[in-house]
């Protein structure tokens, strides 16, 4: 396909920047999808990509899930993504990273980075060294650092809101949760589970990270293949995406679905089958913000009681999802859609009726970043 019939054809993006310097290397696209909320906040992943159709299609694709994410959320933030074609385990530079910075400046704040797949921390350094549009650099300087401790956060506040949804109680104390997965999120979603008193169960296909967290939670596992269809008040995906698909639906014996991995429905249809099932899904990337929640804190100036303050927002996120699931007759991911474009498209008409009378014209977002250099 072209290039402009596949920008056509993955939506409607504001802009999209081709970034490319001979001497480092870099060969890079950032797509910014919207910023009728505010600036176009997104990682930059590093892949190597197949082709530069592929490169093209993933930003295109990601950028517009971030705006979603970020309506849903409640936050004045647009959608933006880039992504870097190369190796992260052999193409990295400091150069390269800094050429690319320099990309993200020229927009003067129409796009923010961060941190996503196969890129670090001290790659956002290198990036903070040629602009101040990005975050999830090091706490040293002043930065969020690691966010999956708000993003679990948000998930237990999503469990909250699903179980109150679902079996109208407002307390976790003996609810029977299965955690998939014990990376950085689902080991965080433990510890704050057994706090509430919940019946934790775990898995992950790394047995040193079950024994580990078995040992200091005092929980008890399941092997990782049958975590999906275990027998559970609350199913928690913490691990990889896809995971509710035509192999594991029908045997779910879960009342709910609420965890912090990201495309967790293999198709749309699934989500539709959930709810046929009468299994209460809580829509991933509204559970899951809660990262994206604290980089926002940290453009406002970072605190970390701030940033956990905001999470708990993701109950009341979810809520308003239920809400309109149910007034709609409509599965709970189709109804997240709605919640997200109805918030744009409001904003997009206050815009166009009051301009000039803006707290916040975007024109001046770009100071909303304490960190100028
Ligand atoms: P992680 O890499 O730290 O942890 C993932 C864990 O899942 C690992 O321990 C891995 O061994 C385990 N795993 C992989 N396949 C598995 C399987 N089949 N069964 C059981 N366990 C399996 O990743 P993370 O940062 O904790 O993220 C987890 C999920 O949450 C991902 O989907 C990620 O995209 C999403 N997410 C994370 C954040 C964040 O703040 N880190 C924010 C939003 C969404």
């Amino acid at each position: 396909m072209l290039t402009f019939e596949l920008i056509e054809k993955h939506g409607d993006h504001e802009e999209i920047v081709y970034c490319h310097d001979r001497d480092c290397g870099l060969k890079a696209i950032i797509a910014v999808h919207n910023t009728t909320l505010g600036p176009a906040l997104g990682g930059t992943r590093m892949w190597p990509y197949q082709s530069e159709e592929d490169a093209l299609v993933d930003v295109l694709r990601l950028s517009k899930g971030m705006t979603y994410k970020a309506s849903a959320a409640g936050l004045n933030l647009g959608g933006g993504k880039a992504v870097i074609i190369g190796d992260p385990k052999k193409h990295k530079s400091e150069a390269l990273f800094r050429t690319f910075g320099a990309y993200v400046n020229s927009l003067n704040g129409k796009y923010i980075t961060a941190e996503d797949v196969g890129t670090t921390v001290h790659d956002m350094a290198y990036i903070f060294m040629e602009t101040p549009y990005v975050t999830g650099i090091p706490v040293s300087f002043g930065g969020s650092g690691d966010p999956s401790p708000f993003t679990a956060h948000g998930v237990l506040m999503g469990i909250k809101a699903s179980v109150k949804d679902k079996l109208q109680t407002d307390s976790l104390k003996g609810l029977r949760v299965a955690v998939q997965g014990l990376g950085s999120v689902g080991s965080h979603l433990v510890e704050y589970l057994v706090k509430e008193g919940s019946t934790v169960t775990v898995a992950d296909i790394d047995k040193e990270k079950v024994t580990h967290i078995c040992d200091k939670f005092n929980v008890t596992s399941v092997d990782a293949d049958k975590v999906v269809t275990s027998d559970c008040d609350v199913f928690a995906p913490c691990a990889m995406g896809a995971v509710i698909n035509d192999q594991t639906i029908s045997k779910l014996k879960c009342k709910i679905v609420a965890g912090g991995a990201n495309n967790q429905l293999a198709e749309h249809r699934h989500g539709d089958a959930l709810m046929e099932l009468g299994i209460l899904y809580a829509p991933d990337y509204v559970i899951n913000s809660g990262g994206l929640m604290n980089v926002f804190v940290e453009l406002e100036g970072y605190s970390r009681e701030r940033a956990f303050e905001k999470t708990m927002q993701v109950y009341d996120n979810l809520l308003q999802v239920f809400s309109i699931s149910r007034s709609e007759g409509v599965a709970t991911h189709r109804a997240a859609d709605t919640l997200a474009e109805k918030r744009i498209k409001s904003i997009a008409n206050l815009r166009q009726h009051h301009h000039g009378r803006m707290a916040r014209p975007f024109s001046t977002l770009k100071e909303m970043t304490t960190r100028q250099k």
